[in-house]
C-alpha cells in the first residue's frame, strides 16, 4: 500500500487533545507547541520537532503517555518517529563548536560558577530549568524570549547565568550581552548624555543571546523601556534569543508601557518558586562539597529545616557557620551549629519589622511614595495597596488595628479590620492575590535584613 493512504492526522490531533488535558499549562506550552503532525506511513506517523533536543525530551518525557492515548483512539499501536525542521532560517541557528570543544575563556560578565551543573533542580524549579537548558542548546528557536520571575534569592540571577555560560561555551563567535536592568538603564542615560546613542544600540542589537536581569527596576522609566522596545524588536526579528528576569509575573509590573508588557508576555514565562525541604537539603549538600568543607548531614538538617525562606538565606547560615568554625578552629557539631544559628533560626528580624518597613516596601512595589500610604487620599490607585499594607502589617507584627490605624493616616480601628478582611476575602476569589502577597512579605524581612 502507498504510504499517502494512510493519514493519521485526526487521531493526531485528538490525541493531542487528550494529552493537554493531562499536563500542566506550562508543559503544554514548553514541549508541545512546537512538536506537529509531519506525515503518516503504514506502520505509524512521523512528527516535526524543532530540535534533537526536543525529540529526546519529548521521547523521554512523554513518550508513553502519547502512544497510550493513540492506542486508546485509533484501537493499535502507532509507532511515532521524529524529523528535525529549524522552524525557517536553520542554515542561520547557531552551529555547536566543533568536538572536542577546548573551553573558551569564561565570559567577562557571567560569573563562572553560575552554571547548569551547580544549579540543583526541585518540583520548585525544574521547569524553569529546562526550559533555560533548551534555551541554551537551541537559542532563538522555540522559547523566545523567555521570562524567568519569582522572588529574591530563589536563582533566577543564577539561573540566567547559566543559560548564558552554557549558550556561550556551546556556540562558536556566539556573542552574549548580561546586564542588569539598572546597567541597562544608567548605560543608555550615559549614551545619551555622552552623545553615543549609536554604540549603544551596536551594543545590544548585534549579539545573539541577550540577557537582562531584574527587569522590574525598569518600572516608570520610560525611556529606556522605549529603547528596549526596539532592542527586542530588533533582536526578535532576527531570531536572536532573549531572556528576562523579573521579581513579579509581568501582569503586575504595573509601570510598563503596555507595548514592552506584551513583547516580555509573548514568549515563556516560567516562575521559581521556595524549594521544599528535600530541594534545600541537596542545595546545602552541593555547597558544601563545592566548598570542600566538612560539615555533618545532621547539621544540614537542622539549618534546612529551620531556614525555609529562600536559598540566599539557606547560604547565608552555611556560610555564617563555615567561618565560625574556621575562626574557632572547631568541628561543627548539632550543637554548635544550633547555638551560632539561633538568631537565624528564631528570626528575630521579623520582630524588627516596623510599619513603616512595610509602607516602604508595598509603596515601591505600587510605585507610589510611602507617604501617599500615610495619607488621607482615597482615591482607587491608593485605596488597594494600603489595604494591602495593613494587611501584611497585621500578619507580620504585633501592633493592634488602632495602631496600625494611627500610621495609615490616622483611621479607625474599623477600617483596619475592613481591609484585612477585604483582602482575605478577595484572596479567595483571586488566585493572583496571595502571591502577590506573599512575594511583599518577602520583600518585607529582606528590607529587614537590609537595615538592620
Ligand atoms: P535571585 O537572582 O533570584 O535573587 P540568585 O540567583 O542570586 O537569586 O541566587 C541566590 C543564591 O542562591 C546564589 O548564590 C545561587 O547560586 C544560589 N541558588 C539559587 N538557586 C539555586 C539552586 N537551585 N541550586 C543551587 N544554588 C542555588
Ligand atoms: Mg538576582
Amino acid at each position: 500500500m502507498k504510504s499517502d493512504t494512510w493519514d493519521y492526522s485526526v487521531f493526531w490531533k485528538e490525541t493531542m487533545n487528550l494529552v493537554r488535558q493531562e499536563v500542566s499549562e506550562q508543559e503544554w506550552v514548553m514541549w508541545f507547541n512546537n512538536l506537529s503532525y509531519e506525515s503518516s506511513g503504514e506502520s505509524g506517523i512521523v512528527l516535526r520537532v524543532p530540535s534533537s533536543f526536543y525529540r529526546d525530551q519529548i521521547k523521554q518525557r512523554y513518550l508513553p503517555l502519547i502512544e497510550a492515548k493513540l492506542r486508546e483512539l485509533s484501537g493499535h499501536s502507532l509507532a511515532l518517529s521524529f524529523t528535525i525542521a529549524q522552524p525557517s532560517k536553520s542554515d542561520q541557528a547557531p552551529r555547536p563548536a566543533e568536538a572536542p570543544k577546548a573551553r573558551k575563556r569564561p565570559h567577562p560578565n557571567l560569573k563562572q560558577d553560575y552554571v547548569f551543573d551547580n544549579f540543583v533542580i526541585g518540583e520548585n524549579n525544574s521547569f524553569a530549568a529546562n526550559a533555560g537548558y533548551a534555551i541554551a542548546k537551541n537559542p532563538g528557536t522555540a522559547y523566545n524570549p523567555c521570562l524567568v520571575y519569582g522572588g529574591v534569592g530563589l536563582g533566577k540571577t543564577h539561573l540566567i547565568q547559566s543559560i548564558g555560560n552554557a549558550a556561550y561555551q556551546e556556540f562558536d563567535n556566539f556573542k552574549v550581552a548580561y546586564v542588569t536592568a539598572e546597567t541597562f538603564t544608567n548605560e543608555f542615560i550615559d549614551a545619551i548624555r555622552d552623545k553615543k546613542n549609536h554604540q549603544f544600540k551596536n551594543k545590544y542589537r548585534n549579539v545573539d543571546l541577550l540577557l537582562i536581569d531584574d527587569i522590574h527596576f525598569l518600572q516608570n522609566k520610560t525611556e529606556t523601556q522605549e529603547e528596549l522596545f526596539h532592542t527586542f524588536n530588533a533582536l526578535y526579528d532576527a531570531n536572536k534569543q532573549m531572556v528576562f528576569t523579573s521579581d513579579r509575573p509581568v501582569s503586575e509590573l504595573k509601570h510598563l508601557t503596555d507595548r514592552l508588557r506584551s513583547r516580555f508576555e509573548r514568549g515563556l514565562n516560567v516562575d521559581l518558586k521556595p524549594p521544599n525541604y528535600e530541594t534545600r537539603f541537596a542545595i546545602l549538600k552541593q555547597k558544601v562539597e563545592l566548598k570542600k568543607v566538612d560539615i555533618r548531614d545532621d547539621v544540614i538538617e537542622v539549618i534546612c529545616r529551620n531556614v525555609t525562606t529562600n536559598v540566599r538565606d539557606l547560604e547565608a547560615a552555611l556560610t555564617k557557620l563555615i567561618a565560625y568554625a574556621d575562626l574557632v578552629n572547631k568541628n561543627v557539631t548539632l550543637e554548635v551549629a544550633q547555638e551560632q544559628l539561633k538568631d537565624v533560626f528564631s528570626n528575630p528580624k521579623q520582630n524588627n519589622i516596623t510599619l513603616e518597613m512595610i509602607q516602604r516596601v508595598v509603596a515601591e512595589y505600587f510605585a507610589l511614595s510611602h507617604n501617599d500610604l500615610r495619607g488621607k487620599k482615597r482615591t482607587k490607585g491608593i485605596a488597594f495597596p494600603r489595604q494591602i499594607a495593613m494587611y501584611i502589617a497585621r500578619e507580620m507584627t504585633e501592633y493592634s488595628t488602632t495602631e496600625v490605624g494611627l500610621e495609615f493616616g490616622g483611621r479607625d480601628h474599623t477600617t483596619v479590620m475592613h481591609a484585612c478582611q477585604r483582602i482575605e476575602s478577595r484572596m479567595k476569589s483571586d488566585p493572583t492575590l496571595e502571591p502577590m502577597v506573599q512575594n511583599l512579605v518577602r520583600s518585607v524581612k529582606e528590607y529587614g535584613t537590609k537595615t538592620v
